[in-house]
């Protein structure tokens, strides 16, 4: 593979069944763009005009417990309802729209308003992964829930609009878009293959030149068909479909390899590294079983050279399919590099 990967093609991303162009040979390209301003000043312990610190005040004039460690609330905005009465699909020929329930909720992974994944210690972020496990489970027991997606956007550039470091979990009525194309191509994977389609790939990339950091239960890597410049995959090395399934010392090592990857993250341009995280879990109606799902996070970050020049979906990306120019290789041992 090597001497053509100096030169523009294509890879397969075999969880999606998507091909993403790679152009190695652009990345001396005189860069003459829009460039971001940098993200301001760090912010204090606690800001009383914050509508997620505790004891605050947030819309509609609720008032936030005084919480210690994690807090969960319904979003006061939420995309969805679950009150929403159940209906069935309407086609109208080519207008086909169906109704959507679910719940939308907030979590405060600490009442300190200036930490974050990459400040928090150990023990703070084992609480953190053990209320998303929590939530994830108590959501999909409500009957009509078949889905819940766990995520944060980190940085005004990702339009995060407080930066009290905080996650949303939305609980969807149906399998959103992303995570049907996993489904189907780990399901088919393992029909075709009889061996689960991450448990292959984590094999496969053990050791090698796109991991950016492991440790005993977890292995951080920059995709072989990644998208974004420094995107990252966090996949545990036992299988496990959902969250629930680890253990209580593989919760505590999620949580490691979150803050030394995102520790990594913002050394790379020295600044808070921008980014949207989340977690892919077994659905409730998925196609492949639980053996053949392999739970796993994402993220997903803008940043491209600098802490002010990000990489914009425009162009060829919008109108036929994305493109790179660094490669994940590349990226991979820049973020591997780095000393925390
Ligand atoms: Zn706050
Ligand atoms: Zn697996
Ligand atoms: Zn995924």
């Amino acid at each position: 593979m090597l001497e053509w990967m100096e030169r523009p093609h294509r890879r397969l991303n075999a969880l999606t069944g998507e091909w993403v162009l790679v152009s190695p040979q652009r990345t001396q390209r005189p860069w003459q763009g829009k460039t971001e301003q940098r993200a301001s000043s760090m912010p204090a312990a606690y800001d009383p005009s914050c509508y997620l610190c505790p004891g605050n005040e947030r819309a509609g004039g609720v008032r936030n417990p005084h919480y210690t460690s994690t807090f969960v609330f319904n979003n006061d905005f939420p995309a969805l309802i679950s009150s929403a009465e159940e209906g069935s699909l309407s086609e109208r020929g080519l207008l086909v729209a169906a109704p959507e329930r679910g719940v939308c909720r907030v979590m405060c992974f600490t009442p300190r308003h200036d930490l974050g994944i990459p400040s928090m210690d150990p023990d703070a972020l084992k609480q953190v992964v053990e209320a998303w496990s929590a939530e994830s489970i108590s959501l999909r027991k409500m009957p009509f829930i078949k889905y819940v997606q766990i995520f944060e956007n980190r940085g005004e550039l990702m339009g995060a609009s407080n930066p009290h470091p905080h996650c949303q979990i939305w609980a969807t009525e149906h399998t959103p878009n992303e995570v049907s194309k996993e489904d189907y191509r780990q399901s088919e994977h393992s029909r075709n293959h009889s061996v689960c389609l991450l448990c292959e790939y984590a094999n496969l990339e053990s050791q090698g030149e796109r991991v950016v950091c492991e440790n005993e239960s977890f292995l951080a890597l920059v995709p072989f068909w990644a998208i974004w410049p420094f995107e990252t995959m966090v996949l545990p090395k036992r299988h496990c479909s959902r969250l629930e399934d680890t253990a209580e010392l593989e919760r505590e090592h999620l949580g490691g390899i979150l803050r030394d990857v995102t520790r990594r993250y913002d050394a790379l341009f020295e600044t808070p590294f921008p980014y949207t995280m989340g977690f892919h879990e077994q659905p409730k109606d998925s196609d492949a079983s639980a053996a053949e799902w392999h739970f796993h996070g994402h993220f997903y970050p803008p940043l491209l050279r600098s802490a002010t020049i990000r990489k914009f979906m425009v162009g060829f990306e919008l109108l036929a399919g994305p493109q790179r120019d660094i490669t994940p290789e590349m990226a991979a041992a820049q973020l591997r590099r780095i000393r925390r």
